[in-house]
């Protein structure tokens, strides 16, 4: 029997909640390219229920307890004394979210000699030391898709907060102020604008898809050109990297994955070849930008708003200056994990653990790392090495 190590988010500060907010999900039938959804033999939850949270265990409580497998859910995990580098010892197979990562470095999975599974419930495994991965021979895999079009709206709800200067606007009313030049002088209309996404996979595709009716010039650069029928469907301009496109653009959104390709590639000096007052909007990895670059150019104006869900590290500190540099948006890591994305990675999920334990194929779709080597999705949009 196995011990699943499964490290996840605090349960809100009043408790798991009583009653939600709306009494059901949409049911959707398939992802937009096609891909079926997660679908494991069974789900012991009801979709739209917290479950990301310690408490909502993902749902997977009695499905592995049932079995004989011990579960340990905690959200302890920094530092040696934390329960899961004491759990990590003997354990068979960790899951954690990007959300609140439990990030597998080298020297943790040295002393974690049993693991032979890394799951991450969302996408994006760069919290794993992938290399040290390839080399102990640990399967790593996620639910690919599960969360892609829920950040595709945050993004486009975070482009349109930064160019309109919505959050101030809406301070000024919780302040009892009616201040409509404080809250207009900053704000402006995206029609007509360039923006552009740094790749163009999942994510970064159904952001273009969802600007395509603002009327704005629509732009990407991705390791692989799209289709010719999209680029023309969305009028799309291609550049070969994202220092031939940033120039161009007065809004752009990273939607690539952090590997050793893209980590910091938003520093001064890119930063420095975009239009004054551009905007930068990063739902991807907070370590695609360079921390204090960002804060340089919001303070100088060369950017004029800087808005994402992602930082480094996670949680942030207190004193992280993205909490206080000027004309941000930020949130916590929220944007793939709405109650509708919960509902698809608990059940992606559970489906990778039960391939796991029936010695059945996980899905090539959810995999990252398998047999030593890079595989699947991970074989296509990571790379190797540290
Ligand atoms: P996809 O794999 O569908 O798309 C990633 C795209 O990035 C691929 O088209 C890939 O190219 C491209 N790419 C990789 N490296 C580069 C590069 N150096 N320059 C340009 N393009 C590059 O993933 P998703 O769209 O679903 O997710 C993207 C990322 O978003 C995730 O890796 C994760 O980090 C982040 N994410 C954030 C979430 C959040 O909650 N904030 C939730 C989910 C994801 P190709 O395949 O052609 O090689």
């Amino acid at each position: 029997m196995a011990k699943i190590v499964c490290v996840l988010y605090d349960d809100p500060v009043d408790g798991r909640p009583k009653t939600y907010a709306r009494d059901g999900l949409p049911v959707l039938e398939r992802y937009p390219d096609g891909q079926t959804m997660p679908s494991p033999q069974g789900i012991d939850f009801t979709p739209g229920e917290l479950l990301g949270s310690v408490s909502g265990a993902l749902g997977l409580r009695h499905y592995l307890e049932d079995q004989g497998h011990t579960l340990v859910v905690t959200s302890d995990k920094e530092g040696p004394d934390s329960v899961l580098d004491q759990e990590l010892a003997d354990a068979e197979i960790v899951i954690s979210q990007p959300f609140w990562p439990a990030y597998l470095t080298a020297e943790r999975i040295a002393k974690a000699p049993n693991l032979k599974l890394a799951i991450t419930a969302g996408i994006g495994s760069d919290h794993v030391d992938l290399q040290a991965a390839i080399e102990h021979g640990i399967t790593v895999a996620e639910v690919t898709y599960c969360n892609s079009i829920s950040v595709a709206e945050h993004v486009v709800m975070m482009i349109l907060s930064l160019v309109r200067n919505y959050l101030p606007a809406h301070q000024w009313v919780l302040d009892n102020g009616w201040n409509i030049a404080d809250c207009v002088s900053r704000a402006y209309d995206l029609e007509g604008m360039h923006v552009g996404t740094v790749a163009a996979g999942r994510i970064g595709l159904a952001v273009l898809r969802r600007l395509k009716p603002f009327d704005v010039h629509l732009h990407y650069t991705d390791k692989q050109r799209l289709p010719a029928e999209v680029e023309s469907e969305l009028g799309l301009t291609f550049h070969p990297s994202a220092r031939d496109m940033v120039p161009r653009c007065d809004v752009v959104t990273i939607n690539a994955p952090l590997h050793p390709e893209t980590e910091n590639l938003f520093d001064d000096d890119l930063l420095a070849t975009m239009k004054r007052g551009a905007y930068l909007v990063n739902t991807a990895r907070g370590k695609i930008a360079d921390r204090d670059a960002v804060v340089r150019a919001l303070r100088s104006g060369q950017l004029a708003g800087y808005a994402g869900d992602v930082w480094f590290p996670q949680p942030a500190p207190p004193s992280h200056p993205w909490r206080t540099m000027p004309h941000h948006g930020m949130t916590p890591h929220v944007s793939g994990s709405t109650l509708s994305a919960q509902a698809r990675y608990a059940a992606g999920t559970r489906e990778i653990l039960e391939c796991w334990f029936d010695g059945r194929p996980i899905r090539d779709e959810y995999l990252i790392v398998q047999g030593g080597q890079l595989a699947g999705a991970g074989a296509h949009s990571y790379t190797a090495g540290r």
